[in-house]
């Protein structure tokens, strides 16, 4: 048996949330299965020839091979760092420049660098922590730590809305910020749930982030200005303490693995260390291909004239086929406000979401069962258990024979027969 390191072992081990994603890759043996787990961004077929037609002229005039055929700096491609730091001081007013924009492979690693730069065990001995200001929250945080119990989270508020819907809020008042915080990070849009924190909570975690001496971590892979999956108001903000994360991946090239980390110049010139030691330097074709998005202006304006009304077309969608099925009484759903998941409440469900999860895996449908987006939270929240995610993105035929099912297991968990 190979002996392992204690990185070894944290990191090689089959966790059950690497077991599960696995699952949802493979797809189940079953023909026809109805796969609403997995975060594949959709084929939004004016984006898919888009990218087509840009990466042919990419190969007429060169800059294909040249990204193909050369490294980068270890900061990523500086003509690409450059535009892009240009284009959000432009639209944004942001008071930025290339030297505070860093790209990583894919936004995922990015947050594994962050996460131990920032929490773990200090010179001095004492253990630093990453704060999730509100869950449920993004499972891939999950394992990323290179030492045990590097995160905590706080429970959110529940509003109830109209229509069967609610929305989670940060609860200020519990939330407690010690000495051994390191930093605070939220999604925004959050995956799994949609829910978008409000401009309001954004100022109030950035004041507490000045407060506390700590920098705000923000996840935008979904967001504004790009890729603009958000169909609220929500205003794109960033000052020096706040880490900025966002991603190409979204916008339809996930294989890219293109992620941008925008903070300040001194984390900037950790990152860029980081990467050269664990990559020598970011993939090239991603940040190639976003240079010439830049350069036609067209990155943000296909984020909020195509993209962005996809989802939001979609998302609706959805919600009218989960009501012909599923009243408001069996299943609240989270108000969709971003990303591409819809977040489903089964209150006072009478077996856990992991039962659930077996019971419609058995009949071809996958969903995430809610209790593994609670980080240390969810032994300890009945909530946790009665919750599914599932992605929107699949046409609606194949949704609808979905959530037909869905209904049909739930009232065989209230109905037995
Ligand atoms: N953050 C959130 C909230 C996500 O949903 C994802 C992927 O689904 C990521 C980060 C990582 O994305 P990528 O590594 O493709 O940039």
């Amino acid at each position: 048996m190979t002996q392992l390191s204690q990185f070894g072992q944290k990191f090689a081990q089959h966790s059950g949330i690497a077991r599960l994603m696995q699952d949802l890759n493979e797809g189940i043996r079953t023909p026809g299965a109805v796969m609403l787990g997995g975060g594949n961004p959709a084929h939004i077929p004016e984006m898919d020839n888009y990218f087509s037609q840009l990466l042919k002229e990419m190969t007429e005039n060169g800059s294909l091979s040249d990204a193909v055929c050369n490294y980068d700096g270890p900061q990523g491609k500086d003509t690409m760092l450059q535009a892009l730091a240009a284009c959000l001081k432009h639209k944004l007013g942001w008071n930025i420049s290339a030297k505070n924009i860093a790209l990583t492979n894919g936004s995922q690693s990015a947050f594994f660098y962050l996460f131990n730069l920032l929490g773990g065990t200090t010179k001095d001995g004492k253990k630093r922590k990453i704060l999730f200001p509100i869950a449920p929250e993004y499972i891939g945080y999950t394992d990323s730590g290179l030492e045990e119990d590097l995160f905590v989270a706080n429970k959110p508020t529940i509003e109830m809305l109209p229509n069967g819907q609610f929305k989670y809020h940060v609860d200020f008042a519990h939330l407690e910020i010690g000495d051994d915080i390191a930093a605070i990070c939220v999604s925004r849009p959050t995956n799994p749930t949609g829910n978008v924190i409000t401009d309001d909570e954004v100022e109030k975690l950035e004041a507490l982030a000045k407060r506390h001496n700590i920098p705000l971590i923000i996840d935008n892979a979904y967001g504004v200005p790009f890729p603009g999956i958000i169909f609220t108001q929500a205003t794109p903000r960033w000052n020096d303490n706040t880490i900025l994360c966002m991603s190409l991946s979204k916008l339809g090239l996930p294989g890219a693995r293109c992620g941008i980390i925008i903070a300040n110049e001194e984390l900037i010139s950790a990152i860029t260390n980081v990467n050269g030691i664990i990559s020598l330097a970011p993939g090239g074709i991603g940040p190639a291909m976003a240079l010439e998005m830049l350069k036609r202006d067209d990155l943000m304006r296909l984020s909020q004239d195509v993209i962005g009304p996809f989802y939001h077309q979609r998302v609706l969608e959805t919600i009218n086929i989960i009501r012909r099925y599923l009243p408001e009484e069996r299943c609240l759903i989270h108000k969709p406000e971003g990303a591409i998941f819809l977040w489903l409440w089964f209150k006072d469900l009478p077996v856990s979401c992991e039962e659930l999860y077996r019971r419609l895996k058995k009949r071809g449908v996958l969903m995430v069962p809610g209790h593994y987006f609670f980080p240390g939270l969810e032994d300890s929240w009945d909530h946790a258990h009665q919750c599914m995610r599932m992605n929107y993105v699949p046409e609606p035929e194949l949704i609808e024979k979905g959530i037909k099912i869905l209904a049909e297991e739930i009232e065989n968990i209230y109905q037995p027969v």
